[in-house]
């Protein structure tokens, strides 16, 4: 089952099953007690995991490098030839 990570100030921030409750920001704290949490998620062709603060709770995606040959299909932008 894919984590879900619900944004959320007025929540306390909790662990569920299914789903992590972060505030919309990150604190102080954020800066050293990020650890990663669950799996490796994808998304549009990038994989990442989540990163947790140990204290408050804050989640981000901490995306992988992308790999020779994985790489993502951008929408490319048009050309104007000058002539
Ligand atoms: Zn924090």
């Amino acid at each position: 089952m894919p984590l879900t990570v619900i944004y959320d100030d007025a929540k306390r921030a909790v662990a569920e099953r299914a789903a992590l409750v972060s505030p919309t920001r990150p604190g102080p704290c954020c800066g050293s007690r990020m650890e990663r949490v669950g799996g490796i998620h994808e998304d549009r062709g990038r994989r990442f995991y989540y990163r947790r603060c140990a204290r408050c709770g804050f989640t981000v995606r901490h995306f992988l490098p992308v790999e020779e040959g994985q790489q993502v299909e951008r929408p490319r932008r048009r050309r104007v030839a000058f002539r």
